[in-house]
């Protein structure tokens, strides 16, 4: 009797011990998801030389080329500085 409760015992911990495995297999798979998103790409403004993700960024279509910055005044002021070029 005593035997049959400690078979008991094992399968349970063994149940329990799976489970648990299972759930900590998981979690890398949940941290490199994670990962992408923080691993956004990351572009330059050109005009204040700051980093950001291109998501964030703020496109602009000009002389055929695209270009992104990290915010419109930033925008705003590469504009400018290219019509002072084209003066
Ligand atoms: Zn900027």
């Amino acid at each position: 009797m005593k035997l049959l409760i400690l078979i008991a015992l094992v399968y349970l911990a063994y149940r329990v011990g799976t489970r648990w495995l299972k759930r900590t297999l998981q979690m890398p798979r949940e941290d490199r998801s994670a990962d992408a998103y923080i691993d956004d790409v990351m572009v330059r403004d050109p005009v204040c030389g700051i980093h950001f993700p291109r998501r964030e960024g703020v496109e602009l279509q000009h002389g055929g080329k695209t270009y992104l910055f990290c915010s419109t005044a930033c925008r705003d002021r590469f504009l400018k500085q290219q019509e002072e070029k084209a003066d």
